[in-house]
């Protein structure tokens, strides 16, 4: 069984962002030569998913107000985590929902996706340096 471990790195300029990473996560197969096998793709911090869905920008806009009404980002002040200092406890929901990792098989060294799936890192507590990471296996 061959393996290939990759991190991607983000830097959003928005607080919340929806970024299609598809392509990078097909590099990352094409890299690693595999064909045939399992690829892991997760978001490494508590603020952040990876999802997969639709690439439409009128769902993407559907997706952030939604989040916001479920986990309004203000008043910060009504969460007993921002209480620590942090600003943040609505990017903590937010992930939970959306999800921390998928896992796409891969056939003949592409992503075996259904119609219309592509891979998206979800941003709500961005402007910093966070990682996603890909992991590879099969042969
Ligand atoms: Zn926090």
């Amino acid at each position: 069984m061959r393996q290939y471990r990759e991190e991607l790195w983000f830097h959003t300029k928005t607080r919340r962002a929806y970024i299609n990473i598809t392509d990078k996560v097909q590099a990352a197969i094409d890299k690693s030569g595999i064909k045939e096998g399992l690829c892991l793709v997760n978001a490494m911090h508590i603020s952040a998913s990876v999802y997969i869905n639709d690439d439409e920008s009128g769902l993407l806009q559907d997706y952030d107000d939604w989040l916001e009404k479920l986990a309004p980002h203000e008043p910060i002040s009504q969460y007993r985590h921002n209480r620590t200092g942090e600003d943040n406890a609505d990017a903590h929901l937010k992930r939970q929902i959306m999800g921390r990792e998928v896992t796409v098989a891969i056939t003949k060294g592409k992503l075996d996706f259904g119609p219309w799936e592509q891979i998206f890192y979800g941003e709500f507590d961005g402007r910093r340096d966070k990682r996603v990471l890909i992991k590879i296996i099969g042969e």
